[in-house]
């Protein structure tokens, strides 16, 4: 009998190691992955280019009428399209990162997304990665993580991810700029950044992205099989 085709869910705040971890994971299991996150910047590109302020909902509902996001499968790797275009470089700038928390916390946003979402994973075989997967997306999905890591740590990864682009922040301002994100993220009304109670933490601080796939994939081919370990 083959493995059954899971919902894994991968919760944390911010530069937790949650996008490399769950795209290595789907890897490894043949899963797809979708990068929840990417979802929101997306939206918010498009609050930002048609120059809305992020604080204000009832043009950001107008908004969201005419548009449509979507992840692309390209090989191994998964863009991001924005009303048909590839915009996944433009949602990982600075601007885009400052204000995505705030257009995050709008219920229509979040219930645009989350039906997207669930739409997408309603067959199985799928790992999301996010802030509510586990709590709201898909509150009875059969295996739930929750990573975190230390602030100097999460500052680290992110500044190496930047540096890969060619830019080079320094420490502090990443290290606000993540605690600021994560505050936001933590204390909005709807759907807040939080611990599943049955989610599985995994504190990253110290561990390489392969242990922590092991970790992950191990635990995944556990309940797919039937062993539950
Ligand atoms: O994961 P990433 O850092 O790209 O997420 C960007 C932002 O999108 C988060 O800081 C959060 O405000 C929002 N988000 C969310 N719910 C999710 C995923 C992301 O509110 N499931």
């Amino acid at each position: 009998m083959s493995p059954r085709k899971l919902v894994i869910a991968i919760d944390g705040p911010a530069a937790s190691g949650k996008s490399t971890t769950a795209r290595l994971v789907a890897e490894a299991l043949g899963y797809v992955h979708i990068d929840t996150g990417a979802m929101y910047r997306a939206v918010t590109l498009k609050v930002l280019r048609a120059g809305i302020r992020p604080s204000d909902g009832e043009r950001i509902e107008r908004l969201l009428a005419t548009t449509h996001v979507a992840l692309r499968r390209e090989g191994k790797a998964t863009r991001v399209v924005l009303d048909g275009e590839d915009v996944n470089a433009e949602i990982r700038s600075p601007e885009v990162t400052r204000a995505v928390s705030m257009v995050s916390r709008h219920k229509i946003v979040r219930e645009a997304m989350v039906r997207e979402q669930r739409r997408m994973g309603s067959e199985g075989g799928i790992v999301l990665e996010g802030r509510d997967i586990g709590t709201v997306v898909f509150p009875d999905a059969d295996l739930k993580f929750f990573m975190i890591a230390g602030i100097e740590a999460r500052a680290r990864r992110r500044r190496e991810e930047l540096e890969a682009r060619g830019i080079s922040p320094d420490m502090d301002g990443l290290i606000e700029e993540i605690r600021e994100r994560d505050s936001q993220d933590s204390t909005r009304e709807e759907s807040p950044l939080r611990k599943a109670e049955d989610a599985i933490e995994v504190d990253t601080s110290d561990l390489t992205i392969e242990e922590q796939v092991r970790v992950v994939v191990e635990k995944v081919r556990g309940v797919a099989e039937g062993t539950g370990a």
